[in-house]
C-alpha cells in the first residue's frame, strides 16, 4: 500500500490549492480526482473546436498587490495565467426590465463616482456602502497575510444580512437594487446572505475584474504542474470510494475497485455530507452531527446555455451583463416566457484572435424543484421532456438578452445546455448546487464547516467551508493548510511571496 503524507480527495480548485501549498512545503502529496479531467468547476471543454467554461466566468482582485494575485503568486502560477481584464469603467452592467442600465467601475472612487452620476442625491449612502465594502475586503488583504493572519476577524459582518446593510445605506429602492444587482447570481438570499459574503465578492470585483482566456482549465493545469514540480502526484480517474477509520484516525483510502493508499493527513475537497458517506469502520462521528451536516441547505444550481457564435458575427463585449426580469433583484422568481429566469448573466469567452466572440455563456439560477422528475436519471438518458425543457430555457435566455444584443439569434451557430444535474453528475456537488452549503447569517457559526471534525487527521477545504468562488476557495485552502503547518508560518510566506 503506497503511503503519502497528504492525500487530497477531489481535484477542484480547493484540492489543487492545498496540494500546491503542502507540496511546496516538502510534503509528499497525492491529489485524487474521480474524473478524467481535473479542475472541478474550473473545467473547460471543447465543442466544434471552441472552448467553453463550466464554473469560472470572472474573478476579482488579480492586479499586482491585490489579494488573489498574492495567492496565485505564492502558488507559483501567476505568470502562467492568461487573463483578459474586463472594461474598468463597466466590468458589470445591470439591465433592468424598464431598460435602464447601470455600470460598475473598478476602484472604489470610480465605482462610487459612476453610481453618483446615476443617483446624485445619494452620494452619502453610496459612500457609506463603499466604505463598508472596503472594511470587509480589507479583512483578508495582503497586509493582513504579512502580519501572520489569514483574516482580521469579521464576525460582525457574518451576523448581518447583506439585504439589511444595503437598505441601511439608502432609502432609494432603485439604488438598493443596483447595489445588490449581482447577488442573485452569487447565491444571494434576502434572509440568509451575510454582508460578509456579499462584501467579500463585491469588493474583490470592485478592485479589478478579469476573465480567463483560453478557458479556466489552464488554471487547474498550472496548479497541477506545480504540485508535480515539487514531487507530488495528481491522479485522474481515481474515485475515492471509502476511508477506513480506526482509533479516530483515517487509516486508509480506497480508490476505485482495487487500490488502497494510506496517508498521515487526509484533506477533503468534496461536500462534507459526501465525505461522511465515505467513512467506514469505527463510528467516530455522532449521528446528530451527521444529521446536522446533511440537513444544511445548499445553494441553487445553475442552468447554462453555451452559445457558439458564427465566425465574425458577434462583437466581443468586454463586460458582463446581468439581465433582470424583476425589479426586485432579491426575488428568486422571475417568470420569463414560461421559464423561471429571475436574472440571466451574459459573459463572453475572450476571443483567441480578433474582435469577435466564438462563444457566449448565459447563466441563470435553477432550483431543484424544476428538475425533480429527472433527479434519478443519468447524463444522456434523461429523455425527450428534459431535452424539450432545456430547449425552452435556452430560447428564453437568448430572447431575454436580445434586449441589448438584438442580433444574437441570427448569429448563433449552435447551442449546448447544462442543468444542475449535469454539474451533479460531473463534480458530485450535492443536487448540483452551484456554491455548496449556504452560509446563513442568522446562524453564522452553525452553518459553517470547521476545518476539522472528530477524526484527528481529516481536514476540510473548498467552497463549502466559507465564501465560495475563486477567492473564497483559495482563502479556505490557506485555512486548511495552516491547520497542518501553522498559520503564522504559512501566511507570512504567502503574504511575502
Ligand atoms: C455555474 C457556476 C458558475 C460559477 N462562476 C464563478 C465565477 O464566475 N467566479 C468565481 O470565482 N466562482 C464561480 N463559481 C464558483 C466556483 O467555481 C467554485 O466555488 C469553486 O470552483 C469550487 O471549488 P471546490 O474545489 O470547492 O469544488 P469543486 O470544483 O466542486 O471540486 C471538487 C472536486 O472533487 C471531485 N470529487 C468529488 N467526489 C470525489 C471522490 N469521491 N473522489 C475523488 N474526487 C471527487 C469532483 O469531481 C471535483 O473535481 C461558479 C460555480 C458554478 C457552478
Amino acid at each position: 500500500m503506497e503511503n503519502f503524507e497528504v492525500v487530497v480527495v477531489g481535484g477542484g480548485l480547493g484540492g489543487l490549492a492545498c496540494g500546491v501549498m503542502l507540496s511546496k512545503e516538502g510534503m509528499k502529496v497525492c491529489v485524487l480526482e474521480q474524473h478524467s479531467q481535473i479542475g472541478g468547476c474550473l473545467q473547460s471543454f471543447y465543442r466544434r473546436g471552441k472552448i467553453l467554461d463550466t464554473g469560472m466566468h470572472y474573478v476579482g482582485s488579480l492586479h499586482p498587490g491585490q489579494i488573489l494575485h498574492q495567492y496565485f503568486k505564492y502558488f507559483g502560477v501567476i505568470d502562467r495565467l492568461r487573463l483578459q481584464q474586463l472594461d474598468p469603467e463597466a466590468y458589470d452592467i445591470l439591465v433592468f426590465p424598464d431598460g435602464s442600465r447601470y455600470c460598475y467601475a473598478n476602484g472604489e472612487e470610480r465605482f462610487a463616482a459612476r453610481l453618483v452620476e446615476y443617483f446624485p442625491e445619494e452620494k452619502a449612502g453610496i459612500e457609506k456602502y463603499c466604505g463598508l465594502l472596503r472594511k470587509v475586503g480589507s479583512l483578508i488583504s495582503p497586509e493582513v497575510l504579512r502580519s501572520g493572519h489569514i483574516s482580521n476577524g469579521g464576525l460582525e459582518y457574518m451576523n448581518v444580512s447583506a439585504f439589511d446593510v444595503i437598505n441601511s445605506c439608502t432609502q432609494n429602492e432603485t439604488l438598493r437594487n443596483v447595489l445588490a444587482g449581482t447577488v442573485s447570481l452569487h447565491s444571494g438570499d434576502r434572509e440568509r446572505t451575510s454582508f460578509y459574503e456579499h462584501g467579500m465578492i463585491m469588493y474583490s470585483y470592485m478592485e479589478s475584474a478579469y476573465r480567463f482566456k483560453d478557458g479556466s482549465q489552464h488554471v487547474a493545469d498550472a496548479l497541477a504542474e506545480e504540485i508535480r514540480k515539487y514531487g507530488g502526484e495528481v491522479r485522474v480517474n481515481a474515485e475515492v470510494k471509502g476511508i477506513e477509520i480506526r482509533n479516530s484516525v483515517a487509516r486508509s483510502i480506497r480508490i476505485n475497485e482495487d487500490e488502497t493508499v494510506s496517508a498521515k493527513y487526509v484533506i477533503s475537497d468534496i461536500h462534507p455530507a459526501k465525505m461522511l458517506d465515505l467513512l467506514e469502520g469505527e463510528k467516530v462521528i455522532r449521528p446528530a452531527y451527521g444529521t446536522h451536516i446533511r440537513s444544511l441547505p445548499n445553494s441553487y444550481g445553475c442552468f447554462t446555455t453555451h452559445v457558439l457564435m458564427k465566425p465574425g458575427k458577434a462583437r466581443y463585449a468586454n463586460s458582463n451583463y446581468y439581465f433582470h426580469n424583476r425589479r426586485d433583484v432579491w426575488s428568486a422568481r422571475g417568470e420569463y416566457k414560461g421559464c423561471n429566469l429571475p436574472v440571466v448573466l451574459l459573459s463572453m469567452q475572450p476571443p483567441r484572435t480578433g474582435d469577435y466572440a466564438d462563444a457566449v455563456s448565459l447563466l441563470s439560477p435553477m432550483f431543484r424543484q424544476v428538475l425533480e422528475e429527472w433527479a434519478d436519471t443519468e447524463i444522456g438518458k434523461r429523455g425527450e421532456r428534459y431535452e424539450a425543457m432545456k430547449k425552452r430555457y435556452a430560447e428564453a435566455m437568448v430572447d431575454c438578452v436580445s434586449r441589448v444584443f438584438p442580433d444574437m439569434e441570427t448569429q448563433i451557430e449552435t447551442v449546448y445546455t447544462s442543468t444542475p444535474l449535469t454539474y451533479r453528475d460531473y463534480t458530485s456537488t450535492l443536487h448540483g448546487s452551484a456554491y455548496g452549503i449556504i452560509k446563513d447569517c442568522r446562524n453564522a457559526l452553525l452553518s459553517r464547516i470547521p476545518v476539522r471534525m472528530k477524526i484527528e487527521n481529516l481536514y476540510f477545504t473548498g467552497q463549502n467551508m466559507n465564501v465560495h468562488g475563486c477567492l473564497g476557495v483559495c482563502a479556505s485552502a490557506a485555512v486548511t493548510c495552516s491547520a497542518l503547518l501553522g498559520e503564522e508560518y504559512l501566511v507570512k510566506k504567502i503574504g511575502n511571496a
